[in-house]
């Protein structure tokens, strides 16, 4: 083990991480500069359950006026960042160019989030599941390479086969909420069992919770004790 992790050590010294938004010197062990950092849009008054970002003066623990008409299937959201151009680039990078190695940094800021907004760690992280021709495509799931960190930082087991996606869905961007609930009806299906076991549902972005909605449905309905979501990014505006 020792000389695995001096393998490991070597090249940060040879090769110091580089900020992947400017190209500065990374700081703290990350491929972030402290001026990138700084500028990121973390989702500091966000809603209590599902994250919406609330304005500045919003008192710590507030409640939006969708999850006060209806809570939410899931127990509470964290997202971490905002949704804006800077993080939209990360995020598309990893998910439509192959940068692969973006996931790490996103999940160490994820994971920092959580940490900070003291999150109940689960007993199980399940990134949500793309159909198979997708994953083709892809050849990657972006949440679940996001989730393999996460698994690691805080000792958590992964799932990438509990559950599946049984319907392609088409582009879900630009559809109201009742469309796009329609199109999930049924997309998820479980392949093992999830009875009494607290999840939290991993995806990059949040944008109107329609997807994981559905997924905690059927973990709920199946007996998970508790479903809670993670994501990297919300976007600010709920069209729910
Ligand atoms: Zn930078
Ligand atoms: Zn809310």
């Amino acid at each position: 083990m020792q000389v695995y992790n001096w393998i490991k050590f070597i090249p940060d010294i040879l090769y110091p991480r580089r900020c992947l938004l400017c190209g500065a010197p990374g700081s703290q062990g990350r491929e972030l500069c402290t001026g990138c950092a700084k500028d990121l849009p973390l989702n500091h008054h966000p809603c209590a359950i599902c994250a919406l970002p609330l304005p500045a003066n919003a008192p710590l623990g507030t409640i939006c006026g969708g999850c006060s008409r209806q809570k939410p299937v899931f127990e509470r959201c964290y997202a971490a960042l905002l949704y804006d151009d800077t993080t939209g680039m990360l995020i598309s990078r990893l998910k439509f160019n192959r940068r692969l190695n973006h996931a790490g940094l996103l999940a160490g800021l994820l994971g920092e989030y959580l940490e900070q907004h003291q999150a109940p760690l689960p007993e199980l992280i399940l990134p949500v599941p793309l159909h198979s021709r997708r994953l083709r495509e892809r050849g990657y799931n972006q949440a679940l390479e996001i989730g393999r960190h996460l698994g690691r930082h805080f000792g958590l087991p992964l799932s990438s086969d509990r559950c599946s996606r049984i319907k392609s869905t088409p582009a879900q961007t630009g559809l109201e909420r009742k469309q796009r609930q329609k199109n999930l009806r049924q997309a998820f299906r479980l392949n093992d069992s999830v009875r009494g076991t607290h999840i939290a549902l991993l995806d990059d972005v949040v944008t109107t919770g329609s997807t994981v909605t559905e997924l905690a449905k059927l973990l709920k309905r199946s007996g998970a004790s508790r479903v809670d979501v993670w994501a990297v990014a919300r976007t600010p505006e709920d069209r729910d």
